[in-house]
This record gives C-alpha cells, structure tokens and sequence, in this order.
C-alpha cells in the first residue's frame, strides 16, 4: 500500500506516541518484573520507588512529567532516576524505527516485542545483575512463532534458505529451522564459552542469563547472526570497559583477579538491535570488503 506524505507523517506522529507509551508501561516491568515485593499488575497506580507515594495522571505522562517536575518527586524532592525518559524515549525511537523499515503489520508486531524486551534485559541487568527467564523464554517462543507467521530468508541464511525451497521444504519450515538453529547456537556457545572460562580460572565469567539471552536473539535473528552479534556486543563491551576505566569508575583488575563484575546483557541487547537494523548492510559490505 503506498502512503500519501501527509498519512505517512500522521502514522508516524502517532507510533511516536504509541512508543512513548509503551516505554511508560516497560519502566513498570524493568522496575517491578525482577522484585518480589511487587507484581507487574500490583498495585495498579504507579508510585515512586523512595517514598512510595502514589503518581497522580500528571505525574505519569512519558517525558513531559519528568520535564514539568525538573526531574524530581513531587512528593519527596528525591531525584527521578533517568532511566525514566530514557526507557521512553528508545521505545518511541525502536518503535518510529520499526515502522520506518517494516510498515504496519506482522513484521512491525513481532520485531518490536523482541525490542522492547531487549531494552527491559538491558536495563534490568544494568541495574540487579540478573537477566530473568520469565522475560526471555517467552520471548524466544514469539521468535520462533514469528519465524514462522512472517518467514524470512534472513533467518536462515540466503543460500541455505533457496537450497532448502529447492529441496522442496515450505518457506515457513525452512524459515523455523533457521531461528530454531539460531536459538541452539546462541546457547550452546555461550554456555560452552562460560564453561570453559570457568573450568580454566576457577570462578564463573559470564551471568547465568546470558546464553538463554542469546539464544533468544539467535531465535529472532537466525543461525548467522549469533557470532557477529557476539562479536559486536565483545566490541562494545571492551570500548565500555576502557572507558569506564579511564573516567576512573573502575578499578584496574589485580593480576590473577578478575575485575569487578559487569553485565554483559545491555551489550548483547544493543549489538542485537544494531544487527536488527544493519545486520543485512553490514553482511553485504563485509562479503564484499573479503571479495566474496
Ligand atoms: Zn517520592
């Protein structure tokens, strides 16, 4: 269907909106999903996490509140955190994005759950060091129901992917496979990794959410975008580390000691959400670049 301008700008003022929106409701579950005091569901009013008081409606509009009360509760004057208008304002972004490449429909369904669920591991393994299962089991299931409604050659790889139709397999079978082997892939070589690190040094490397975490991107992005997401994610953790390093916010780790922990989940969510937008530009440009 081809969009007038002025339709195209209405839709996207209005995902906009639906964005900021749902990033409200993912603040709830980064902050109630990993504790046990709360339930996603309960209390229904959301509260402010020092002082516990409830938020009236103009307290909670995406952004706009965090701007109007300066970024402090209107109750306590204790500081907002600003995960708050950050997490809203990436899912407005994922979701303007998201629309941009895929137009309404499956595509956008899908690929925009699997964001915002990234985001949410991403924060929530930031801030508790855990990655809960409740968020990426679920997750990974969508991406092999996703694999299946809206089959993609991506998934499986192009060549594997006209080899198997070839062989008479139908393109949702064959799209599966793809996001089935990503899954296994994505698991067993983090898992073999952390088993390795551990049985080497003595002490655990890597968090007990991540090969599930990757698992669940390999369901959404296929088979052939586990390494370069691994390798992507590595990258951006290593710049982070020197960084960190270099503001001196973290202490050089001793010879024979590991340094202190660090999530690695936001890394391998944010190298999954670059794969998801450039992974096809950079597949084309490094095939080329080794003049495959
Ligand atoms: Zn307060």
């Amino acid at each position: 269907m081809q969009l007038t301008g002025a339709t195209q700008l209405t839709l996207s003022v209005f995902v906009f909106f639906f964005g900021l929106a749902m990033g409200s409701f993912l603040n709830v579950v980064i902050h109630r999903l990993p504790r046990d005091d709360v339930s996603v569901s309960k209390p229904r009013r959301s509260f402010c996490p020092n002082c516990l008081a409830r938020l009236g409606w103009r307290d909670n509009i995406p952004l706009l509140s965090f701007v109007l009360l300066r970024g402090r509760c209107r109750e306590c004057g204790n500081p907002i955190s600003w995960r708050y208008p950050l997490v809203e304002l990436l899912c407005a972004l994922l979701a303007l994005s998201i629309f941009t490449t895929e137009g309404f429909g499956f595509g956008f369904l899908f690929y925009y759950c699997f964001a915002l669920a990234l985001v949410a591991v991403a924060f929530i393994d930031l801030e508790l060091m855990v990655i809960p299962d409740l968020l990426v089991f679920p997750t990974m299931l969508l991406g092999f129901v996703s694999s299946v409604v809206s089959p993609t050659p991506l998934l499986t790889g192009e060549h594997l992917w006209d080899l198997l139709l070839a062989h008479g397999w139908p393109r949702p079978l064959a799209s599966l496979s793809g996001a089935v082997a990503g899954a296994l892939l994505g698991f067993f070589c983090l898992f073999f990794a952390a088993w390795v690190y551990e049985r080497r040094r003595g002490r655990k490397g890597l968090g007990e959410g991540d090969p599930p975490l990757l698992a669940m991107i390999g369901a959404f992005l296929g088979w052939h975008s586990v390494f370069p997401v691994l390798f992507i994610s590595s990258l951006l953790a290593l710049v982070a580390v020197f960084a960190l390093i270099f503001a001196g916010k973290l202490p050089r780790a001793k010879k024979g000691e590991g340094g202190p922990p660090i999530p690695f989940g936001p890394f391998l969510s944010l190298a999954a959400i670059v794969w998801l937008f450039y992974g096809q530009s950079i597949e084309h440009w490094y095939f080329r670049f080794m003049g495959i």
